[in-house]
Parts: C-alpha cells; sequence; structure tokens
C-alpha cells in the first residue's frame, strides 16, 4: 500500500468498542506493524487487589523506615524531596512499576525517547515560590534583571501548536470558521467567553496549586454543576467555542465539558492566563517546558537523590495500622517474594481508589472518596514511522497537533525540540498520539473503559490510525512500529461536587500516623497538584521532628 491509502471506519467490535478493522488493501501495511502494549503490569495491579498475597509472613525479619512512602509518581517522589531538604533521610519509597514517574514515565521506541503519559509543564506563576525554587535548582530556571528565563532548549520551540480543519493546517487551536458568517459569530463567541472568564477571574481566586485559593461559596456554587449547563445558561453555545471548551476539558480533565464542573472548566483559564480571543493582544499559546520523553525528565531529577531508598517492583498490598507503627505487606516483584516494613508514619501517594483497597481499616472519609472520585481512562501511542508524514497544506508542522473532530486529542511531534534542521523532513518520525476516554457521561467512561481494557493491541493501533488518517493519509503506510500505554484509572475528574466535598477535605489532614499526598486529592491531576501535595506532606512530618 503506497500514501494515500486510507483506513476507512467500519466497527468490529460493536458500536461501543469504536475500534474500526482495515479493508484488503491496508493487511500488507498491517503485516509489517511492530510493537505492543507497554508501561503497565495488570498483575502487579491484581496483587493489591486479592490483599492477601504477601500477608503470608515473610521469612525475613521486617525492615523498619521512619517514613514509608507509598507510590513514586510526582506526588510520592516530592515528598521524598521534601523530607530530604526537612533532614528526614531514614524513608523508604515503594512503586508497584519498574521505574518510579507514575503518569510521569517515560519510554524509547527504536531508541527515541518519548512519554508514556505527561508531556509538559506550563510555567508557573510566580506565585508558586515552592515550585519555582525547584527549577532553580535544577537548572531550568535562573533569575536575571528581576526575571526569570527559563533554559531555551527546553521551552517548547515555535510553532507550538495547530489545528486541522477544512482540509488544512491553521496556527493555534482555536477554530477559525471558513464562511465569514461562521467566522463573524465565532469571534463574538470567544469574546463573550473572555469576558466571562475575565469578570469570574475578578471575584473569585483560581489559583494553582488550587490550595493557595480560599475556596468561597461562589466556588461551591460553580462545583455543583457541570461545565457544559453553565455554558449553556449562559448562552455560549457557538459550535467553535464549545468544541474548544470540550477538547480543554478532555485534555487536561480526561472527560468532556458535560461530565467536569463548571469549577474545573473555569480553573482551566482562571488559574492561569485567562482566555484570549483571535487577534486579542496577548493572544499566544501559553509557554510550556517540554522534552522528548515528557516529564519523565522531571520525574528523574526528582527521583535523583532517592538511591537505594527506591523500592520499584515493589507493591504495596495492605497496611496495617498498629499502635504505635504501620505495617506494610509488599510484594517484591522481582524477587518474586512477600516482604514486611514497619514505619512509623506513611504518606500514601497512590490514587485513592486504591489506597482504600490496601488499608486494612480505611478511615470512613477515605472510603468515601474512593467512591466520589471517578478516574478518566487513557489511550497513550507512540508510533514509530519510517519517514516523516508528507505535508498538508497551511500552517507548519508544530508540536501539538489536533484535528477539529477528532476522537482524539491529537499527536506531539518527540522531536520537535531537536535542534537538528533535517529532523522534520528525513529519518525516522515519532509521535505520540494522546485519547482521554472519560466520556461524556458515566456511562460512557464504563463503556470506553471496558473498550480499552478488552480490545487487543492491533484493534486499538487500528482505531488510532483510523483517527489519524484522516488527517495524514499517508500515516498508516509509514507505520513501523506502535508501542500503546492503556491507563485504566488514569487521572481524577472533577465532576460536580467532587472538588469541594468534604472527603477530600478531611485527607488532607493528616490522622494515624497517615498523610495522604497525590493529585486526587485535588481532584484533577496535573504535575503541580501532584508537586505540591508531596511537599505539603513532607512539611507536616517535617515540623513534627
Ligand atoms: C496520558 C496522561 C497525560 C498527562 N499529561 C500531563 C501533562 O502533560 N502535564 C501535566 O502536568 N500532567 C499531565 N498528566 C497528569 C499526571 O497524572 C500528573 O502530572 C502527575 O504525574 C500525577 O502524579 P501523582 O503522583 O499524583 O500520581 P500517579 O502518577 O498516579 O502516581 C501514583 C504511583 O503509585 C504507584 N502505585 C499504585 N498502586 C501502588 C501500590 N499498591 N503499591 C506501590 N505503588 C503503587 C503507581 O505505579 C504510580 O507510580 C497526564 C496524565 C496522563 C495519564
Amino acid at each position: 500500500m503506497g500514501p494515500g491509502a486510507v483506513i476507512r471506519r467500519r466497527t468490529v467490535l460493536g458500536a461501543a468498542a469504536g475500534l474500526p478493522v482495515l479493508d484488503g488493501c491496508t493487511r500488507e501495511a498491517e503485516a509489517r506493524w511492530s510493537g505492543g502494549w507497554v508501561g503497565s503490569h495488570p498483575e502487579r495491579g491484581h496483587a493489591w487487589r486479592d490483599g492477601g498475597l504477601a500477608a503470608a509472613a515473610a521469612a525475613e525479619p521486617a525492615r523498619r523506615v521512619a517514613v514509608a512512602i507509598v507510590g513514586a509518581g510526582i506526588a510520592g517522589l516530592s515528598t521524598a524531596r521534601g523530607l530530604q531538604r526537612a533532614g528526614i533521610d531514614d524513608y523508604a519509597v515503594f512503586d508497584l512499576e519498574d521505574a518510579a514517574g507514575g503518569n510521569s514515565r517515560g519510554h524509547a521506541v527504536a531508541g527515541l525517547p518519548c512519554p508514556l503519559g505527561a508531556h509538559y509543564l506550563p510555567l508557573p506563576s510566580p506565585d508558586d515560590e515552592a515550585l519555582l525554587a525547584w527549577l532553580h535548582e535544577i537548572g531550568l530556571a535562573q533569575s536575571r534583571g528581576g526575571r526569570i528565563v527559563y533554559d531555551e532548549r527546553h521551552l517548547c520551540h515555535s510553532p507550538q501548536e495547530r489545528l486541522f480543519a477544512d482540509g488544512r493546517w491553521h496556527e493555534g487551536l482555536l477554530p477559525q470558521p471558513a464562511a465569514p458568517g461562521a467566522a463573524a459569530a465565532a469571534l463574538a463567541a470567544y469574546r463573550r467567553f473572555a469576558a466571562d472568564v475575565a469578570t469570574v477571574s475578578r471575584e473569585l481566586a483560581f489559583r494553582i496549586p488550587t490550595t493557595t485559593a480560599p475556596w468561597t461559596s461562589g466556588h461551591a456554587a460553580l462545583d455543583t454543576q457541570a461545565f457544559a449547563g453553565w455554558l449553556d445558561a449562559r448562552g455560549h453555545r457557538d459550535a467553535s467555542l464549545r468544541w474548544y471548551l470540550d477538547y480543554c476539558c478532555r485534555d487536561d480533565y480526561g472527560a468532556g465539558a458535560e461530565m467536569v464542573s463548571a469549577w474545573a472548566g473555569l480553573q482551566y483559564f482562571a488559574s492561569r492566563h485567562g482566555f484570549q480571543a483571535p487577534g486579542d493582544a496577548d493572544q499566544q499559546p501559553e509557554a510550556v517546558l517540554t522534552w522528548p520523553q515528557g516529564n519523565a525528565w522531571l520525574a528523574d531529577k526528582l527521583a535523583a537523590g532517592i538511591g537505594e531508598r527506591l523500592h520499584c517492583a515493589h507493591v504495596v498490598t495492605r497496611i496495617t495500622t498498629g499502635r504505635h507503627e504501620l505495617a506494610l505487606d509488599v510484594w517484591d516483584a522481582a524477587a518474586q517474594r512477600p516482604r514486611r516494613w514497619l514505619a512509623r508514619q506513611v504518606v500514601v501517594a497512590v490514587p485513592l481508589f486504591i489506597a482504600a483497597r490496601v488499608f486494612d481499616a480505611p478511615h470512613p472519609a477515605l472510603r468515601t472518596a474512593a467512591q466520589v472520585v471517578p478516574h478518566a481512562p487513557w489511550l497513550v501511542a507512540n508510533l514509530l514511522l519510517e519517514q516523516p508524514l508528507l505535508p498538508r497544506p497551511g500552517a507548519p508542522p508544530a508540536w501539538d497537533n489536533v484535528s477539529l473532530g477528532s476522537t482524539g486529542l491529537g499527536y506531539v511531534d518527540a522531536r520537535h525540540q531537536s535542534l537538528s534542521p533535517d529532523a522534520a523532513v528525513s529519518g525516522p518520525q515519532l509521535l505520540t498520539y494522546y485519547r482521554a476516554l472519560g466520556g461524556r457521561s458515566p456511562q460512557e467512561l464504563k463503556t470506553q473503559r471496558a473498550a480499552l481494557l478488552s480490545g487487543s493491541w492491533r484493534d486499538w493501533t487500528r482505531a488510532v490510525l483510523d483517527d489519524l488518517a484522516a488527517t495524514h493519509p499517508d500515516l498508516p503506510s509509514r507505520l513501523r512500529r506502535a508501542d500503546l500505554v492503556r491507563h485504566g484509572h488514569a487521572m481524577a475528574i472533577p465532576v460536580p461536587g467532587v472538588r469541594g466535598h468534604p472527603a477530600l477535605q478531611a485527607l488532607a489532614t493528616p490522622r494515624d500516623r497517615v498523610s495522604f499526598a497525590h493529585a486526587d486529592l485535588s481532584a484533577y491531576s496535573i504535575f503541580e497538584e501532584a508537586f505540591h501535595r508531596g511537599l505539603q506532606a513532607a512539611a507536616r512530618l517535617g515540623n513534627r521532628g
């Protein structure tokens, strides 16, 4: 099959899964694909679900530690960093995967680095002193003449983003319809939404980390309604605006504007740089830091000082609360044997639904929180192409490339940051494709998760190509390898009522020698929330001496 062969959409696994099949002429190309599922060990997940696996008393004596940190995602790693800075080095960090980083781990395909999940960090607000201090410490940021200057190599190079619509690429992600009437209507809608965001931002504080903004009755009112309903009520019905806002929700929260709260929909804009309509003076993409391997670059920096205290491939299967210490049953997946650790304090940096299963007697707030915080499934596909894609009309290749109306969120080009001038025109190309599967309703979420977990690697590779081939008809014939990651419960969705839920507030206060530190506590998952939750947990332990 030569360039130009398009995969046609035909359903094979039923409408629910929405997975297509290739017709006869594409089977030849399909036979050349390699790859598979990467990045997770579902059988280790079963170890904590089944609980007892490691409960059988370990033959060797228990090891003792002052602080046990469960989970080495960004929150667990930043807890460890915080402890070190407080002079506490008697700690151990456990993670069930083979590498630290959680959703911010990296991968490599044919030697080319790429992300398994998170891929960028927006430049923090000047108020976020703790994050800025760390970025200075690792050399990403410098203060020069009262200004913060970032390392150019890691600032996303221009052009940052483009949108494929009406058969061509356009700069930026805001749809700008071709028909003059629709274009004028969209512009007016963008301006009206920008004005609403500005008004809400004047009335209420939205910040990152979220804990630094007071939670008022105004926030609570926004938290109890869906973003889509809030938009409807204010007459924000323009199709271009609504597509863009839905895209933002899927991108940051893993689910559509019908699923997330109005607080979350507005937090997306108001906590950063607001919303700018095309042509407005300061309308430009938000500057971000990014790396070919995504935020694994940051995770590696956080993990750097932990050394032997980091125990990867160690699944915490049970935490039993004792009078003076807690006992952790840990399954050492490499040695295939149970271990027992005793800790005076435990920091739980795993998703709340896992925490609720691991404790022998979970606190009622933890049980409630585990039930009320839904998690969005995600698919990430790292696609190795033997040659760069053929150009399509319009704006040149950008770091983030999105197609209007696509089921996915588009792709990021791992070589965009390359300083080599021929990276874009020759040699293999590595694209990271993202699809959020949180849906538009709880039922859709459930169906999509079932499809993600039951579909084969080949089915999902076809589904990814089916989506991308609408924009790049030559992509299927260029594919050589597809490494796919399925995150069954990737990130908390800030559905109405969750952010202000008393159970989440209750978990923010440590009790019975247990602290929680995971982005779930913020009801949504971004680097900054995880980082700060970890630092807060460490600071509380440090203060206790
Ligand atoms: C596809 C995707 C794209 C994303 N993109 C971005 C982005 O570009 N920018 C951004 O800021 N954020 C992004 N995020 C959000 C990302 O989740 C956060 O940035 C951050 O990595 C969350 O860190 P965390 O520590 O809270 O949680 P997690 O990453 O969930 O870490 C939890 C850790 O606990 C471990 N664990 C679980 N159970 C056990 C057990 N029983 N025993 C031991 N260990 C256990 C897990 O293996 C994991 O390492 C993305 C997320 C996904 C899924």
